[in-house]
């Protein structure tokens, strides 16, 4: 009999663990809670750090889903087991599917703003995440967002519940700075009187690219770039809203007013992943994302034979990134099985 792997998740992780072990000759079922596949990057729209068309890299993994994977979309796992070397994922519905290994593809949520009160998410209409900025140029409706704006002066403000010890994360998200910068810049092509302030305690410009988009932001846009912790943001009685801060360079505080406010939301491990990982009675770090065999050698396996981790699950990372784990975790799978 072949040999078969699971895939659970079926976002950009998923997809391309799928795709890289079809092509090696191994059956692979490839389950997605959602009605689609694609995960987060069906809510982006262009993509850091060359501000390419999310749907292009889409298109790229919806290639690789071919005939030797079986799909099961819209389907809920209840319960996973491992007896022998043999793996059985029960679903909701009833149903069972058996494999000799297991892809943990399930990626993660990101920060719920309404925990940091204080920033006013929920409670003002000006105060959105970069998530929802995001839906409203995918969506093309960012005029509506700007509607009734008439000074157009936006905060963007950073690590909203990443290294923060109060939202219990006290790990970097690694990609909300650059999101941000990208973000500016867009905002400015669309509106170029707009003035634009990023409040960031660093920035955390590390990959490719990315700190000549800072520069850009800077130098071609004028998007300014204030060194603080926003404290708080009220609404005035005409809807802007008050921010304050401490400038941390100059030591002073900080009161601004502005039309608009974007908090840069973080990565999160997803409940659901969680769920899994201690049914299978998995290891996850102190950030509480899953933890490989190794940090620095195998990882992409776990302490337990047949089970392996692909993508975000690990902890944030880009999509770039996400594919290159992926197909790490198929020759892994690969070489498992034979
Ligand atoms: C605001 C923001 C903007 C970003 N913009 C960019 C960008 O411009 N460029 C870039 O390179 N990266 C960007 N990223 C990062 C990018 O989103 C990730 O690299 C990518 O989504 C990781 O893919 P993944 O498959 O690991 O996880 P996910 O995208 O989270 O996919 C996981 C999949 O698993 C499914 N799933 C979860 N639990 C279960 C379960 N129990 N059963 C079945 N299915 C399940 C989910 O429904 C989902 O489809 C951004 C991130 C954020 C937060
Ligand atoms: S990437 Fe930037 S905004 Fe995100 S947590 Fe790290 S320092 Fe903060």
């Amino acid at each position: 009999m072949s040999k078969t792997a699971i895939i659970i998740g079926g976002g950009v992780a998923g997809m391309e663990t799928a795709s890289q072990l079809a092509r090696l000759g191994i059956e692979v079922d490839l389950i997605e809670k959602q009605s689609r596949l694609g995960g987060h990057l069906n809510s982006w729209n262009h993509l850091f750090p060359n501000r390419r068309d999310s749907k292009e890299v889409f298109e790229y993994l919806e290639l690789g889903i071919n005939d030797g994977i079986s799909l099961h979309l819209n389907t809920e796992i209840e319960a996973i087991s491992k007896t022998g070397e043999r793996f059985t994922v029960a679903f909701r519905d009833g149903k069972e599917l058996y494999s000799d290994a297991l892809v943990i593809a399930t990626g993660y949520e990101v920060f719920d703003a309404r925990k940091k009160e204080e920033y006013g998410y929920g409670i003002y209409d000006n105060v959105i995440t970069s998530v929802e900025l995001e839906e409203f140029f995918r969506n093309n409706k960012q005029n509506n967002l700007f509607e009734g704006i008439t000074s157009k002066r936006v905060g963007i403000v950073h690590c909203v519940g990443s290294r923060d010890e109060k939202a219990g994360n006290l790990y970097c998200s690694k990609l909300c700075c650059v999101t941000g910068v990208k973000q500016a810049i867009e905002i400015k092509e669309l509106l170029p009187d707009a003035e634009i302030f990023c409040f960031y305690m660093d920035l955390r410009m590390f990959d490719r690219h990315f700190e000549e988009m800072y520069y850009e932001a800077q130098e071609k846009w004028g998007i300014q770039f204030i060194r603080g912790r926003l404290s708080e943001a009220a609404e005035n009685p005409d809807h802007t809203l008050l921010v304050k801060l401490e400038d941390t360079l100059t030591g002073l505080p900080l009161k601004m007013k502005v039309d608009l406010l974007i908090l840069l939301v973080g990565f999160v491990p997803s409940p659901e992943t969680r769920r899994l990982a201690a049914m299978l009675g998995l290891k996850e770090g102190d950030d509480r994302f899953l933890s490989p065999a190794d940090e620095h050698t195998i990882t992409n396996s776990t302490a337990i034979p047949g089970v392996f981790l692909a993508g975000t699950v690990k902890g944030p990372a880009g999509i770039a990134n996400t594919i290159t784990d992926a197909r790490a975790t198929a020759l892994q799978v690969a070489a498992y099985l034979k």
